[in-house]
């Protein structure tokens, strides 16, 4: 039943370290169990220093001679990275769903998130292009070239084990970056199967271990990418916990970050707005991927005119949710990714209710194998409540009353963090205002579109306590790349900028 394992390589024991070939030596092993009944999968050999350091050393190898190579090569060698990816998509979505959790359709949709993401890639490979600006000197020429950059550090969070690396990744190398990638110690499988695939690309043209592979524990591993001055950039996606660390860790050696961290997402939906579409929504985005997206919609601000109505028929979709095996077509929301994020979710219920929210719908631990199944869950919340604060990383949505379109954008932009957003309107003034510099605040903010589920062509990421970082799409590869400014003087003289005498 389970070939797709074989299919990707995956076997009971494996190494958790890679420039090409698997290895690992030091670290301990690292079981990984699945959400959907609590087996054992397979077990992981952890990378220690010194394995680290061989992946290191083979990347800053391997980089001398990737830089050299023109970019639209480098992009002909990742869009055949796309074509593998294809004829092994639903073994990795197999993957994806037994390691994490999701639901099969979503586990497919991260794999052709891949698959794109390596696609548009390929575009950039041919369009990493500069500016060339007018010098105020006579016979100068002034332009901007990016070079590459280096060694960068991926560092990678549970939710999407495969998607956010690609992300990085892809752009990474067109741009002719080497990489260390340290998945979550939740999905290593997904990551070794990954790192096999890619790795038969660039083993074929003579660049094994430009995707480099380190499997271990975040205090220890992790932390040794951010304190690595080799690593010029480090792209981290994860919690605000996280975040902090690295930002601290790498802004002590003057390293740049990508941060992608946790969101606080709002849906608003006005008197005027579509109900059914706003239902729809709403429903995907807050229980979508058991809540565990970081553009899950957590709040939800209803206009009083529509609120109550609007709640009586969310709760009914509620109950039409199927919860179950994510690897069952049937199943609509799966298990959360381990027992101690249902225990998160669990505090999380009490403390609601000590702050006074009313649970209207679900909200329980379900008795099943494995102990991760939970039901969703609908509160009526006060504005005022402190966790409405927080990111849950559970399916839990705050319905909150608003009053007005100011009101809306009010309480939207009234939390630490600036991700995602959306409002559902027919209004072109509400849909105007909500985009404008005096709407939403959030690195992304959608009009009669869910907050979750981005395409890749955008740059996604988010403002305050989301980090500030941009992936994916449009001009994100410029993070991946060393900015040159450059003068050129082919005159016969030596005239200063400023038109400065000196001597
Ligand atoms: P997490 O912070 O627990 O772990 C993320 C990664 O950081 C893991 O690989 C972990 O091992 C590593 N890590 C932890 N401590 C570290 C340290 N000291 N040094 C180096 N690495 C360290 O997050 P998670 O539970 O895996 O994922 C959920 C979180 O990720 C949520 O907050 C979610 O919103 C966020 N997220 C954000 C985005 C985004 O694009 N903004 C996307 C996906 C997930």
């Amino acid at each position: 039943m389970r070939d797709f394992l074989a299919e990707l390589g995956i076997e009971e024991k494996n190494f958790g370290a890679s420039t090409g070939d698997f290895f690992a030596t030091e670290g301990e092993w690292l079981d990984v169990f699945s959400p959907i009944d609590g087996e054992l999968i397979a077990k992981v050999k952890q990378a220690g220093p010194a394995d680290y350091e061989r992946v290191m050393s083979k990347g800053i190898e391997v980089f001398a001679r990737w830089r050299m190579t023109p970019a639209p090569r480098r992009g002909e060698i990742v869009r055949q990275m796309a074509m593998a990816l294809r004829e092994k998509k639903t073994a990795l979505a197999k993957l994806v769903t037994l390691e994490m959790g999701k639901i099969l359709p979503e586990g497919e949709g991260e794999v052709q998130e891949m698959i794109d993401m390596a696609d548009l890639a390929v575009g950039m490979s041919r369009q990493l292009c500069g500016q060339v600006f007018q010098s105020e000197r006579p016979k100068h020429r002034m332009v901007e070239v990016w070079h590459p950059l280096g060694m960068v550090g991926i560092i990678s969070a549970f939710n999407f084990p495969v998607a956010v690396w690609a992300w990085n990744a892809f752009v990474a190398a067109v741009c002719g970056d080497v990489m260390i990638w340290k998945p979550s110690s939740q999905t290593p499988l997904t990551a070794l199967a990954v790192t096999r695939i890619m790795n038969g690309i660039l083993a074929k043209h003579g660049f094994a271990g430009v995707m480099g592979l380190v499997v271990g524990p975040g205090r220890a591993i992790g932390e040794r990418l951010l304190n690595d001055r080799r690593i010029p950039l480090i792209s981290a996606t994860g919690s605000n916990t996280m975040g902090e660390r690295v930002a601290v860790a790498a802004a002590k050696r003057y390293g740049n970050t990508i941060l992608e961290l946790g969101g606080n997402n709002a849906l608003v939906v006005m008197e005027d707005a579509d109900l059914d579409m706003a239902l729809r929504a709403v429903l995907f985005g807050a229980v979508g991927t058991a809540g565990q997206r970081c553009t899950s919609t957590r709040r939800l601000l209803l206009h009083k005119d529509i609120a109550q109505g609007f709640l009586g028929r969310l709760v009914k979709a509620y109950g039409q949710v199927r919860i179950g095996d994510p690897l069952d077509t049937n199943t609509v929301m799966g298990p959360l990714v381990n027992t101690s994020a249902v225990n998160d979710m669990m505090n999380a219920i009490d403390t609601i209710k000590k702050q006074g929210g009313e649970i209207i719908y679900g909200g329980a631990k379900l008795n099943r194998a494995g102990g991760c199944y939970v039901e969703p869950c609908i509160v009526k919340a006060k504005r005022d409540m402190p966790i409405v604060q927080d990111e849950t990383f559970a399916p839990i949505l705050y319905a909150i009353e608003i009053d007005n379109i100011d009101d809306a954008i009010a309480v939207q932009n009234g939390v630490p963090q600036g991700l995602s957003s959306s409002i559902f309107t027919r209004s072109f003034k509400y849909a105007e205002q909500f985009t404008s510099h005096m709407g939403s605040d959030c690195g992304i903010a959608n009009v009669n579109v869910g907050t979750s589920g981005a395409e890749i062509g955008g740059a996604f990421g988010g403002e305050k306590d989301t980090g500030g970082g941009r992936e994916a799409g449009s001009d994100s590869w410029k993070a991946y790349m060393r900015r040159q400014t450059q003068t050129i003087n082919w005159s016969d003289e030596m005239p200063l900028a400023q038109g400065i005498s000196f001597g």
